[in-house]
């Protein structure tokens, strides 16, 4: 299905990758649980396996139900290409290999997803490539960090879990005179509250079992946008990692977008609601959210974001205080991951970040008694009272 661009959003995500005719009238895409697909004849063979022509062989290099996948997410996010993958490292590591070469240089945000950092300071450098780690939320700092190899910036916004922003706009107009591929991560927003790919980024990518699942039963990532570097991480740098999602998982996946819309309207009221509650509460020191009016780079969010997402943090202290409320809420589940219906509630500096060492988290803003919440679909008021109580044990 072709949407005309005046669709909007709401109807795009519940019919995106629709295609009854290819799949004997089946509205909902079926699930291809197979490996092998036979070739008509020799010649068919031959194209088919060598990627002249469209058509399916073998499940590493492509499935039907991943497919309707991909075109559903070129259509949510307006890409060109799109690959799904096993998991959202799967998506980001492939991304950056099928950019970068041996001597090139990548400038990086410092306050980036931990694991993403993992792979910018372990496997890269041992492949030659260099990074540069900058205060993204100056866009004026990735031109200052450009040498001659640099072919990438990567960018990731609003940040895990400080929530501070980077100006796409900005960023990629720099790039953009430098010749220099952008990647971003789009994870916390999602396509329906920011748009990279309209405003220029080059390619996306998605831990897709976060919000694009929703609903935290499944492990799944996408890469979307540039044809030539969605090509060449389907045919060249996946063929070798096998990095490849499951039948099962890409129809899950769909079926997670068919509600996207509808619960990230949820998702950024509740955390609104959630972040005015906090930042009014006299135990909590900081709340950081790019809905409020108090968040230093809240008009850039207004202008790059149509709502604010589900995702805040906020700081009651010190260490203790942080265990002592994680300790003590009874409806938000104490879990790492986001992007789930029901709230999930972590505390950073023992958590995610503890392999960090101290200086360093604090130099990115990531303080001992900072907690990260993934705001739910619950009723506000229900979450409101459970936080409201948790608060009187710190
Ligand atoms: C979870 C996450 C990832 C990694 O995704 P996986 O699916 O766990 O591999 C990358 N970036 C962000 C922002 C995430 O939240």
């Amino acid at each position: 299905m072709n949407p005309s661009t005046s669709q909007a959003f709401e109807t795009t995500v519940v019919h995106a990758g629709e295609d009854p005719e290819r799949h004997m009238g089946s509205l909902s895409t079926p699930i291809y649980q197979t490996a092998l697909h036979v070739f008509p004849n020799a010649e068919d063979g031959h194209l088919i396996h060598e990627g002249h022509k469209p058509g399916y062989f073998y499940g590493r290099m492509g499935n039907p139900t991943q497919a309707a996948l991909e075109q559903a997410m070129c259509e949510v996010e307006g890409g060109e290409a799109a690959l799904a993958l096993a998991s959202g490292m799967a998506a980001i590591s492939n991304a950056i290999l099928s950019i970068v070469e041996p001597g090139d240089h990548i400038v990086a945000p410092a306050s980036l997803y931990a694991t993403t950092g993992a792979l910018l300071d372990g496997l890269l450098p041992k492949l030659g490539v260099k990074v540069s780690y900058v205060d993204a939320t100056h866009a004026a700092n990735y031109q200052e960090a450009v040498t001659p190899k640099t072919k990438l910036f990567y960018l990731e916004s609003p940040a895990n879990p400080t929530m501070k922003m980077v100006d796409i706009e900005a960023v990629v107009s720099v790039a953009r005179s430098k010749s220099i591929t952008t990647v971003m991560d789009n994870t916390f927003a999602t396509p329906y509250n920011q748009r990279p790919l309209d405003l220029g980024v080059d390619v996306v990518v998605h831990s897709a079992t976060k919000y694009l699942g929703g609903h935290g039963d499944l492990t799944a990532g996408v890469i979307v946008g540039r044809k030539d570097v969605v090509d060449r991480a389907h045919w060249q740098t996946n063929k070798v990692l096998g990095g490849v999602i499951a039948p099962w998982t890409a129809w899950l996946v769909i079926r997670g977008l068919r509600t996207l819309a509808l619960r990230m309207e949820r998702h950024n009221s509740n955390a609104l609601k959630l972040a005015r509650f906090l930042a009014n509460h006299p135990k909590v020191r900081e709340v950081h959210y790019p809905g409020l009016e108090t968040h230093p780079q809240h008009v850039l969010a207004r202008r790059q974001m149509k709502g604010f997402g589900g995702m805040l943090s906020f700081d009651v202290g010190g260490v203790d205080e942080g265990r002592r409320l994680v300790d003590n809420v009874k409806l938000c589940s104490l879990a790492v991951s986001l992007g789930d219906v029901s709230t999930l509630i972590q505390h950073s500096a023992s958590m995610t970040h503890a392999i960090v060492p101290r200086e360093r988290r604090l130099a990115v803003g990531i303080t001992d008694g900072l907690l990260r919440l993934s705001v739910g679909i619950e009723d506000p008021d229900d979450l409101v009272a459970d936080l409201r109580q948790a608060l009187q044990h710190v």
